[in-house]
């Protein structure tokens, strides 16, 4: 491990943010943060390009917690590392939402990443626009879109690459646009930087992953790493190539939902039907 890793790194962060123009002047950035490493080091490289590019933008940072037996503790890190940066916490529970997402995920049979899934990217959007952000960034790596890519193309699913932008825009005005400065970055890398910079993060997998493991998630994970140690940069290579075929595809763009007015596909969302479901099952 060196100091040049590190640099060279900074700097392949930068010139992608520059690039693709993830960052312009009087935008207000919501830093989607987990606690872990990727939204970390997406957290370091929007802020240290901010500082030292001298950019009216401003950044914060914004944790949901997910109200599980572990959530404090990851609380309590992702406020250290906010203090580390300098950067304003806004923290929402989904308790005050009226989720649980356990109670839900048993008595619905369904798993709880699907639950948690629906909840989190509702909120992060509605609660980013809420506070009047331009934009959303989220620590969404490589190894994620690469999964993601092909577990849908091998399924026939090629509409979804359409998503598949650093910065992806909608034309439904509720719909906050997304940056993803890790886009090219694999999971490895941002370990290495992490460890590297001697950063806090929450390093526990999450406890209902392990309960559930996603096998053909894993069994994909191992194949891109496998691939990336005799084809160098595939991981990059791959993601540029990616990008340009997302030009090719163009998705439905979302209406509102009928109960809530947020962003969806349905006539009503998935947080709604959630929400529905939950209700009922606190009344019986
Ligand atoms: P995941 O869906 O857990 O793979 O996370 C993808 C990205 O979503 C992370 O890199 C974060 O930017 C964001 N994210 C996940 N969980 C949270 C959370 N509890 N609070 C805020 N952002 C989150
Ligand atoms: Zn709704």
């Amino acid at each position: 491990m060196s100091v040049e890793f590190a640099r060279r790194f900074i700097k392949r962060g930068w010139k992608f943010i520059e690039k693709h123009k993830l960052l312009e002047e009087n935008d207000r950035i919501f830093i989607a943060m987990s606690g872990g490493k990727d939204s970390l080091t997406t957290a370091y490289l929007l802020k240290s390009y901010v500082d030292e590019k001298n950019l009216d933008c401003e950044l914060v940072a914004f944790h949901l917690n997910l109200n599980f037996e572990i959530s404090k503790e990851i609380e309590e890190i992702v406020k250290k590392q906010t203090d580390e940066f300098g950067l304003k916490l806004v923290k929402v529970n989904i308790k005050d939402y009226g989720i649980n997402l356990v109670e839900i995920s048993e008595k619905l049979r369904r798993s709880i990443c699907s639950v948690c899934g629906v909840v989190k990217r509702y909120l992060m959007n509605k609660v980013a626009r809420e506070n009047n952000a331009t934009k959303l960034a989220t620590g969404h790596n490589a190894d994620d879109f690469l999964i993601f890519f092909f577990k849908n193309v091998s399924s026939g699913n090629y509409d979804l690459i359409a998503k598949f932008k650093p910065v992806l825009k909608s034309d439904n005005v509720k719909m906050v646009t997304r940056i993803r400065p890790l886009f090219e970055v694999g999971g490895e890398e941002t370990k290495r930087f992490c460890d590297f910079m001697q950063f806090e993060y929450v390093k526990k997998p999450c406890p209902f992953f392990i309960k559930k493991i996603d096998v053909k998630r894993i069994e994909w994970e191992k194949e891109i790493n496998r691939i990336s140690q005799f084809e160098k940069n595939f991981k990059k290579k791959f993601m540029s190539a990616i990008l340009k075929f997302s030009d090719c595809f163009k998705l439905e763009e979302p209406k509102n939902c009928k109960l809530c007015g947020e962003p969806t596909n349905k006539e009503i969302c998935a947080f709604c039907r959630l929400k529905l479901f939950q209700n009922r099952i606190s009344k019986s």
